[in-house]
């Protein structure tokens, strides 16, 4: 390779070439300046407002689906003649022009709220239109996703979740955060969307547009300049790693046939068709967040039932495991969880959230349960963020009381690994969330890129907090699933395995690869490969000694 490569954390295993575009960040409002000529400011705000309807206008009539309808419905948000008759009061009254978008908007923000139900869902879209607009304004590209008008690598500092929506796999050929760890919400989305991702790579901040970069997935690298033989031979391993996945089907098993049930993960509705079209058993891990997000209230049970049932339908005949609302730390909630805590990641989140307003978790779990009722869906529920063994049997019973079948406890807080026997006692499932695991287990933030080591799913630590859940789990008889991130890595899958877990649940772009390593190693072999990694002195040699012995023939 002709220029040294940028290291990165590497998020799934593929590879992708292409020209950088990079996505602007957010403007930062300047001080207040005088306004010396009113009538100029007022033409320069109309017109930058103007400009950003038209950019929307024009990015809709490109992309097509969904995200053309998210595109047109901002662009008619954008263009309400009240906003730009508001700015222009504002700068009547001396207020220049930055200022006076950033006054129209939260006025209207207000109004919106102040409206309710659809019109204050749209009042989160709102930041993005003003952070367009005063960029114009201050001469600075546009924030959000470039469109540069041919497929392109994605490099940003960060992914908030509105360009996340609108992230289209067809344009974008692979990912590349400044920031971000691997369990970060953008890892996650990289691998729901099956993208070639490389997160908290410090080196991407001095890429240039239209620069042309090879990543490289695997390795956790970006190759700036690659040569032609670089890019056709890594073409060529990805071309190996897909045939060899497309070889293995059908349910999970090891070369000796016994059994994994391989699932998938569900974040949000316009993922359904893609998750119900894969190759699974069903869905391992529905996080139910995204129904609540965004809004100044929780929805309603009718709401939350047609959702279920939306989902519960494309799955009928497979099971579905729905998780209860895991708000707090990097999901905040108005209505769910305090804005005034000092250690949120640390405070009343997940469950948590449930034992001080009992209704917010009894609403959704009727819900669920009427959801189940009028679908027939073999339906389990999970709670995320359990601590105790008490805490697991009263989440238990209130799933019982519901009539539903199957309650399980998320085991993402070291204690509950330590004591699994007694939380599986309690419930009728475990479900390892090694993201938030390896957060508690280690003390670090799972966002902050600077601690990827530390967030390691290799981590022979972690593994010891996996093995001990198995182990309680299989003390009692019930069955233990990962639904981290760790589940998606192929090379780690048959470690898993090894260490007892029943079940692994990842994005469905990953279950193929998954499978097939799975398919190619006996039980025997997925044990010998667990003690290997489980003893390793560090992360690095565990997965370096685990995948040297991955090269060499199965027994
Ligand atoms: C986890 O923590 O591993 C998990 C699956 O939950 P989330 O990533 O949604 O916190
Ligand atoms: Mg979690």
């Amino acid at each position: 390779m002709s220029t040294a490569p940028l290291a990165g954390i590497g998020v799934g295993s593929g590879s992708a070439a292409g020209a950088v575009a990079k996505a602007a960040p957010a403007p930062v409002l300047p001080p207040p300046r005088p306004v010396t000529d009113p009538a100029a400011e007022t033409a320069a705000v109309r017109a930058a407002l103007a400009e950003v309807v038209a950019d929307l206008e024009a990015r809709a009539a490109r992309a097509g689906g969904t995200a053309a309808d998210v595109l047109t419905a901002q662009a008619m948000i954008a263009a309400d003649p009240v906003l730009a008759d508001r700015a222009a009061e504002l700068v009547a009254t001396g207020t220049d022009g930055p200022h006076a978008v950033t006054g129209a908007y939260a006025a209207f923000r207000a109004a919106l709220l102040a409206a309710g139900g659809y019109f204050a869902e749209r009042a989160a879209d709102l930041d993005d239109l003003r952070d367009r607009a005063v960029a114009r304004l201050l001469g600075l590209p546009m924030p959000g996703l470039p469109d540069p008008g041919h497929p392109y690598v994605l490099v940003a500092d960060d992914l908030a979740p509105a360009d996340t929506a609108l992230l289209d796999p067809e344009r974008v050929l692979a990912l590349i955060t400044v920031r971000g760890g691997p369990t970060s919400h953008t890892a996650i989305l990289a691998k729901a969307l099956g993208l070639p991702a490389v997160v908290g790579c410090a080196g991407a901040a001095g890429l240039h547009d239209g620069r042309q970069v090879l990543v490289l997935a695997a390795e956790g690298t970006v190759h700036p300049d690659p040569g032609p033989e670089d890019v056709r031979r890594a073409a060529e391993e990805q071309r190996r790693r897909r045939e060899r996945a497309a070889g293995a089907t059908g349910p999970g098993r090891t070369a000796d046939g016994h059994p994994v049930a391989l699932l998938v993960n569900l974040g949000a509705l316009h993922e359904l068709d893609g998750a119900a079209a894969a190759d699974s058993e069903g869905v391992g891990l529905f996080r139910t967040e995204f129904l609540y997000l965004d809004r100044e209230q929780a929805p309603t049970v009718e709401e939350q039932t047609a959702a279920y049932r939306t989902v519960f339908e494309a799955f009928a005949g497979r099971r579905i495991t729905v998780r209860t609302l895991d708000a707090g730390a990097d999901k905040p909630l108005p209505f769910a969880t305090a804005a005034d805590e000092e250690n949120p990641a640390l405070g009343v989140r997940g469950l948590r959230t449930a034992v001080r307003d009992p209704q917010l978790l009894e609403t959704q779990l009727a819900a669920i349960a009427e959801a189940a009722r009028s679908t027939g869906a073999d339906v389990r529920v999970m709670a995320p963020m359990v601590s105790l063994p008490a805490e697991a049997a009263a989440f238990a019973a209130r799933v019982r009381a519901h009539g539903l079948p199957a309650a399980g406890a998320m085991v993402e807080v070291p204690a509950a690994a330590l004591r699994a026997e007694r939380l599986a006692e309690a419930c009728d499932f475990l479900s390892i969330g090694t993201n938030d695991l390896a957060q508690y287990a280690f003390a670090a933030d799972r966002t902050l890129g600077a601690l990827a080591e530390l967030l390691d799913p290799w981590q022979p630590a972690l593994l010891d907090l996996v093995a001990a859940t198995a182990e309680g789990a299989a003390a009692r008889g019930v069955p233990v699933g990962v639904c981290g991130e760790a589940a998606a890595d192929p090379d780690l899958a048959p470690v898993l395995v090894g260490l007892g877990v029943t079940g692994l649940s990842a994005a469905p772009a990953c279950l193929p690869e998954v499978r097939a390593a799975l398919a190619d190693r006996t039980l025997a072999d997925c044990r010998r490969l667990a003690v290997l990694a489980r003893t390793a002195p560090d992360a690095a040699t565990a997965r370096a000694r685990v995948r040297e012995a991955l090269g060499a023939p199965a027994d």
